[in-house]
């Protein structure tokens, strides 16, 4: 099955599964540690990833996408982060930034950014964050200002994915400051190499060591009227648009990771042994197993229902919050029990145990931290009580 057709099925997703599976094992694996030692952007594998129809899963077809649902997304995003969580970090980026372009760009736009952006060749970044905005994207200081046609951009973005190397980004910015997040911001696509765009340092990462991460510094940019996404003023509403696919996208990365961990741990507990025995014979790892496994299983259904409610048009906000905090803080334990089972062997660089570890940490933080999460899950019980 070509996975550019739409999965409506079990055996269509089946199959799309099996493919990034099979994919990932040959492709992403065996460059693993090499990614993770080295930072390197690894290019050739998002360029595959775009011949093999992984970029834009959610992109309808006419935009050049896969036009596949959530479902597949999350699926695809649990396979690769199997494989490597920086790749699938760069298939959640490019479905975020696709699917904004598809939904609010022009066509010239759309002509313009899409065909590059979806076969891994156009490198994208998404640039929200601020010093002063962080989970508070009502405190934004990056204001652009209308000149004649133009606008022309100032401020600053930090912690931006692909920073370093992108080629155009995505960047919200204030246009009206008396209405902020009710109309008041917009959307931008800015070309990096424009006159007055300044990349910022790279910032050296805890992990997912391959996914680059930095800053931008926008001194008058001055940019033509075309540069615009969407309406003036509709630039916080088009974030909310991909907010609960992203965050299912990060549950779906973080799950990858978890099982990674609980595979990684199983295969050891049988193979060492101590007192005589295999690890897993010790009742106090073979329950540390279970565990790992119980919190896996549990994020794939929360993230899938979650998947289901936004394939079919229902509210999935709690839905999302909810799976994207269960899967995340369930892939830091899965990845520290993993380290304890591996014993002093999962605190050694080159050990997938200690890099996992490192890699599942950003989880619970970016695409909305654990706690925002725990605000608009508490806050719906409540609104549902009163
Ligand atoms: C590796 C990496 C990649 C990233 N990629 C991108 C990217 O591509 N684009 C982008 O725009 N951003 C990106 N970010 C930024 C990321 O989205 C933010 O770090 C995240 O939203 C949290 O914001 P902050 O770091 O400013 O923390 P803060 O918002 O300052 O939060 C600090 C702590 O306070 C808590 N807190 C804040 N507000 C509340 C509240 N109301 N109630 C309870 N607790 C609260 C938080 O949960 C957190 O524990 C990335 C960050 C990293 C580290």
């Amino acid at each position: 099955m070509s996975p550019r057709q739409t999965t409506d099925t079990a055996p269509e997703r089946d199959a799309l599964i099996t493919m990034v599976r099979d994919f990932a094992a040959k492709e992403i694996t065996p460059v693993v540690e090499e990614l993770d030692s080295t930072e390197r952007f690894p290019e050739e594998i998002y360029a595959r990833m775009g011949e093999l129809g992984l970029m834009g899963i959610t992109v309808p077809e006419r935009d050049g996408g896969a036009g596949g649902h959530v479902a597949d997304y999350i699926a695809v995003m649990e396979e690769l982060s199997y494989g490597y969580a920086s790749v699938a970090d760069q298939c959640g980026l490019v479905e975020l930034v696709g699917s904004l372009l598809a939904g609010y760009g022009t066509q010239e736009q759309k002509d313009r950014y899409l065909p590059g952006i979806i076969s891994g060749r156009t490198r994208c970044a998404y640039a929200l964050t601020e010093p002063g905005a962080g989970s508070d994207l009502g405190s934004l200081a990056t204001r652009a200002r209308r000149d004649g046609a133009d606008w022309v951009l100032n401020g600053e973005k930090i912690y931006i994915h692909n920073a370093p190397v992108a080629d155009v980004a995505l960047v919200l910015a204030v246009t009206d400051p008396g209405r902020r997040k009710r109309g008041g911001m917009s959307m931008f696509l800015v070309d990096v190499d424009t006159p007055g765009v300044e990349r910022g340092y790279r910032e050296k990462k805890m992990g997912q060591k391959a996914s680059p991460v930095g800053g931008f510094v926008f001194t008058d940019v001055r940019l033509p009227p075309t540069a615009l996404l969407g309406a003036e003023g509709s630039g916080f509403g088009a974030v909310l648009s991909v907010l609960e696919k992203g965050r299912l996208g990060i549950g779906a990365l973080a799950n990858g990771i978890s099982r990674a961990a609980l595979d990684t741990a199983s295969e050891h507990a049988v193979s060492r042994h101590q007192f005589g025995q295999p690890l897993s014979d010790f009742q106090s790892v073979a329950f540390q197993l279970a565990d790992m496994a119980v919190d896996h299983q549990a994020a794939r259904l929360l993230l899938e229902h979650a998947a289901g409610l936004l394939d079919t048009g229902r509210t999935a906000g709690p839905a999302c919050s909810m799976a994207k905090l269960f899967a995340s803080e369930a892939s830091v334990r899965n990845t520290s029990r993993a380290v304890q089972i591996l014993g002093g062997g999962g605190y050694i660089r080159g050990v997938p145990a200690e890099r996992l570890y490192r890699d599942a940490r950003i989880t619970t933080i970016y695409e909305g931290t654990s706690e925002v999460q725990r605000l608009i899950i508490s806050r719906d019980l409540v609104r549902r009580r009163g």
